[in-house]
């Protein structure tokens, strides 16, 4: 009997020391980087439980491996040595530019996408012809529906739009009618990839997220309306890089996000049509954004600690006035920016507080749970 007692508690210590070990592997928030990629975007998640979601991979082309190095700096803050999923939205090249050169950095194990192209260009034709069928030949390869889940430890990752295509269904705990959709009118049909993103809510705990790539106008109203299927976040990876052909009402107001965060480039997104409407989102505590963008001009624009990136060459200072956006081939090139970069980074509880830090001048704010 005393024998049968010390082996049980044997073993009953062999078990604690494993579960403290276990615990001392992983950490208790949901960490998020939202990486600048220069009006790109890559969106870098990482779970308590140590497992990585990257939305995109940015530029390739001519920007070189600039993008993916940035990645790779938000890799290594994290302590990561793979990437677990790899979504990819859509084909432009700004969201999987750099997917080929990321690729050869750290290991990708599975790659999820809304299948071809249905705007076929020479960058992506050659990606999806020459490179990426051997990428995902020795990894994962998805092809994400709506209603899918992603298997994330301690997580749920759900597809909500993808191939043109929206959830039928409300997510738990959402459904009830949207009354934004009364005054909705629509944009012209959207034939590009842009329309066909696969978006994601992300739900940890009672922290809930909403990344919907570069899904566009016409299509929030096909997810949204009547009955808003998505219910509320906390946390809104501004579509479309704050573009004024995605971010309509029915999805931006009626989501009441607390925080956004705009991935915009320096000429890229942030115009008034749309600063109109996140500013007067309801619920919206804080917009944070990557850059400035002279689509703002002083107006519209956040105040600089909410901005995470300078330019290379950076004015004394901003014009009060929005800029037009400039057409046409005599139209001076936006501020670049190819030095150093800093990402916005966000970590959050499963009791739905969070916080988020802009790396360039380490400015935090925590937002507290239960609002
Ligand atoms: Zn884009």
């Amino acid at each position: 009997m005393r024998r049968a007692l010390s082996s049980s508690l044997a073993v009953a210590v062999v078990l604690l020391l494993a579960l403290l070990s276990a615990q001392t592997r992983t950490s208790k928030t949901l960490d998020i980087y939202v990486v600048d990629v220069e009006g790109g975007n890559a969106t870098l998640f990482v779970a308590p439980s140590g497992e990585s979601v990257l939305i995109d991979t940015g530029n390739g082309g001519a920007a070189g491996p600039r993008d993916p190095e940035r990645i790779m700096a938000a890799v290594k803050d994290a302590g990561l040595t793979q990437i677990d999923h790899l979504i990819t939205t859509h084909w432009h090249g700004d969201h999987f530019g750099g997917t080929e050169e990321l690729a050869k950095r750290i290991p990708i194990r599975h790659y999820i996408d809304h299948g071809p192209t249905v705007e076929p260009q020479p960058a992506s034709t050659a990606f999806l012809q020459n490179v990426y069928p051997t990428l995902f030949g020795a990894a994962k390869h998805t092809v994400a529906k709506p209603g899918d889940k992603i298997p994330i430890t301690g997580l749920d990752w759900r597809i909500v739009t993808s191939g043109g295509q929206a959830i039928k269904s409300p997510l738990a705990g959402a459904g009830a009618p949207n009354k934004y959709c009364a005054a909705y009118t629509p944009k012209q049909p959207d034939p590009s990839e842009n329309a066909q993103s696969v978006g994601s809510i992300i739900t940890f705990g009672k922290f809930r997220v909403a990344h919907l790539g570069d899904l566009t106008w016409n299509k929030e109203f096909d997810l949204m309306c009547p009955n808003n299927r998505v219910g509320t976040v906390d946390l809104f990876i501004v579509s479309h890089h704050g573009q004024a052909i995605s971010n309509s009402e029915v999805l931006v107001h009626a989501i009441k996000s607390r925080v956004a965060i705009l991935n915009n480039g320096t000429r890229k997104g942030g115009q008034p049509e749309f600063m109109k409407i996140i500013y007067s989102a309801p619920g919206l505590e804080d917009l944070w954004q990557v850059h400035f963008s002279q689509l703002s001009g002083q107006e519209y624009t956040v105040p600089g600690m909410f901005i995470s990136n300078p330019v290379d060459d950076q004015p004394a200072a901003m014009p009060v006035a929005a800029m037009p956006a400039p057409s046409g081939p005599g139209a001076a090139p936006p501020p670049a920016h190819n030095g150093r970069a800093y990402w916005i980074k966000v970590s959050a509880n499963a009791d739905g507080s969070f916080s988020v830090t802009n790396t360039r001048n380490g400015f935090s704010k925590t937002y507290s749970a239960g609002r």
